[in-house]
């Protein structure tokens, strides 16, 4: 049903992944800038290679992060019961993004009535 791959709020697992992007990218670009010095003239089209994958790799992590900023203006924002702090809601389940407490818009779903 929902999954939650980090335990974490889903607007911070698309930040998460964002970030992972932008360092696989960056790593993969300086690893193929390397390959020109430690290989000299092969080296380049290892190096133009690795600099593709990281372009990708970057052009991904730009994607996820406007992703999440379009998913974050149609979040449901409130307050959340458990640490009384303004967290945003994506869909009808998710967890609090400072807390982690499952929140849900759904009653059939809620252990906890939201006045407890
Ligand atoms: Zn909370």
């Amino acid at each position: 049903m929902n999954k939650f791959f980090f335990k974490s709020a889903k607007i911070n697992e698309f930040r998460l992944w964002g970030l992972i992007f932008t360092l696989v990218g960056m790593g993969v670009m300086i690893l193929g800038t390397a390959g020109i010095v430690l290989w000299g003239q092969a080296g380049k089209i290892v190096a133009a290679i690795f600099m593709v994958i990281g372009m990708i790799s970057l052009l991904v992590s730009v994607a996820v992060y406007f992703w999440a900023g379009m998913m974050s203006t149609s979040a449901t924002m409130l307050t959340c019961p458990e640490c009384n702090r303004p967290t945003k809601m994506l869909g009808k389940t998710d967890r609090c993004m400072f807390c982690k407490t499952i929140l849900t818009l759904d009653p059939a779903q809620a252990t906890h009535a939201p006045s407890e």
